[in-house]
């Protein structure tokens, strides 16, 4: 090898190396004044929770005002639509080069009411008590929407040309009936309906003391499929039983109903969810958890599994009996009588074919049952994107004990809406609560931690800057 060109190889490399470190480093990242905008992060998050938009009767048309103030005094382009009084959404964009489809972050400006007197402050008073910010929607989801804006203000004054729009919406109405996001989705679609990704609540992180345990991102969530069942009968006097009166056939059936195991089904992404958490169980489990769709041939581990409730809703449609109705009067029989199943499908299950498996199970065609919601059809989102790892590469660059995960949500969010647009959809946020903070969720003393905001502020916006490079 001739040593000349050994020389200029090697410079060459090392041109190379060095050219493309600078490529990779983050874009004035290291000058980026974070005292500044973390300071301005907290204070808007105090002011934000002021709003009140509890929702019934929600009024967010106050949210997309002081998200437009804010916008305005940036100078980011945005756009309230009052789609009838007091209700309104907000959409705001900073413009890339094109290069890459959008990316929007959505989030709900409505937050569920709140009992001022179980609360320790008002709920909309965005005090700040023992390092947390309290509020209704601090965790639900006005604590995102918040580092949604500070992404945005941060993506306007630090980030330079960006690959792809990044799009600010926050719409009304998710805590009841989502006519918010519908009403976008129906009417205005074109304004973003060509994104390749959007991020919105439904994330599931565990905070264990000051390590941050897990970081779900969820990719999938169950859809309810609410069911009534209805008997009739015979009404009499209560001194005389009916042996197949309404009530008694009812809870028969339900009877029937709570012994039978819906058959168990394991999706990609809940396998991949166990293999995932695998290494933090105790022996038998972490082997178990590692091959989950094999350990749940075992009919005995099935079992064990799905005697934890946090698990056993991952791997099956399941049912909770919940509203029940017969008589008013203990010496009355009724002539009918009517019990609601909570049912909740996992993604792609078909409604009819479920309805079906419950009809024979019940086995009393004197019972009717029908459908008391609008079934939404459950969907899901693929794992491995380039959004995922940057999420993954992010919060291991912040909290390297933390496992990044999949995790599928029980509940509902409106990412079943945006991902029937064919939009990559994750529920995903840099908030860390402990199972205790979660309670305030819809609960009472709904509170973020002021080094969340502030530490979010800083995660959510190195992931938008980045998958937006
Ligand atoms: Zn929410």
């Amino acid at each position: 090898m001739n040593l000349k060109k050994h020389t200029s190889t090697f410079l060459f490399v090392v041109i190379i190396v060095f050219f493309a470190t600078s490529v990779n480093a983050q874009p004035a990242r290291d000058s980026i004044d974070w005292q500044r905008y973390q300071d301005m992060a907290v204070k808007l998050m105090q002011q934000y929770l002021q709003v009140n938009t509890s929702n019934p009767p929600g009024n967010e048309i106050a949210a997309a005002k002081f998200l437009k103030a804010v916008f305005d005094e940036h100078g980011i382009q945005n756009e309230i639509f009052e789609y009838k009084p007091g209700r309104a959404n907000i959409i705001a964009r900073i413009k890339g080069n094109g290069n890459k489809r959008p990316i929007i972050l959505a989030s709900h400006s409505d937050v569920v009411t709140a009992d001022p007197s179980a609360w320790e402050v008002d709920p909309f008073s965005g005090e700040i008590k023992g390092g947390y910010v309290y509020g209704r929607g601090a965790l639900d989801m006005k604590g995102e929407g918040l580092l949604h804006l500070m992404a945005m203000i941060l993506l306007k004054k630090e980030a330079g040309v960006l690959s792809r729009d990044v799009i600010f919406l926050a719409t009304a109405d998710e805590e009841v009936n989502n006519e918010g996001a519908l009403w976008m989705i129906k009417n205005k679609a074109e304004l973003f309906k060509d994104a390749e990704y959007l991020v919105t609540e439904g994330g599931d992180n565990l905070r264990a003391g000051d390590s941050i345990k897990f970081v779900g991102v969820d990719v999938a969530e169950k859809a309810p499929f609410w069911l009534q069942l209805i008997a009739t009968g015979e009404p009499g006097h209560g001194s005389r039983p009916i042996a197949d009166s309404a009530s008694n056939r009812l809870v028969r059936a339900m009877a029937r109903i709570l012994e039978w195991q819906t058959p168990i089904k394991v999706l990609p992404a809940v396998e991949k969810f166990f293999k995932d958490i695998a290494p933090l169980q105790e022996e038998p489990w972490r082997t178990k958890f590692m091959n989950i769709r094999e350990s749940l041939k075992d009919p005995a581990f099935a079992k064990d599994l799905t005697n934890e409730r946090e698990y056993n809703f991952l791997v099956r449609n399941t049912i909770s009996l919940t509203m029940l109705s017969g008589s008013k009067q203990t010496n009355v029989i009724p002539n009918v009588a009517t019990c609601n199943l909570d049912v909740r499908l996992l993604p792609g299950e078909d409604p009819q074919e479920f309805l079906k498996a419950l009809t024979a199970v019940v086995a009393d065609p004197t019972l009717s049952i029908k459908n008391v919601n609008t079934f939404k059809p459950p969907n899901s989102s693929v794992v491995n994107t380039e959004l995922f790892e940057t999420i993954a590469r992010v919060t291991k660059a912040h909290h390297p004990e933390a496992l990044v995960t999949t995790k599928m949500l029980s509940g509902y969010t409106e990412s079943q809406l945006y991902r029937q647009l064919g939009i990559i959809a994750y529920g995903w946020t840099p908030i860390y609560t402990t199972s205790e903070e979660n309670e305030g969720v819809h609960g009472n003393n709904e509170r973020i931690r002021v080094v969340d905001v502030r530490q979010g502020t800083r995660e959510l916006y190195e992931v938008v800057s980045q998958i937006a490079r």
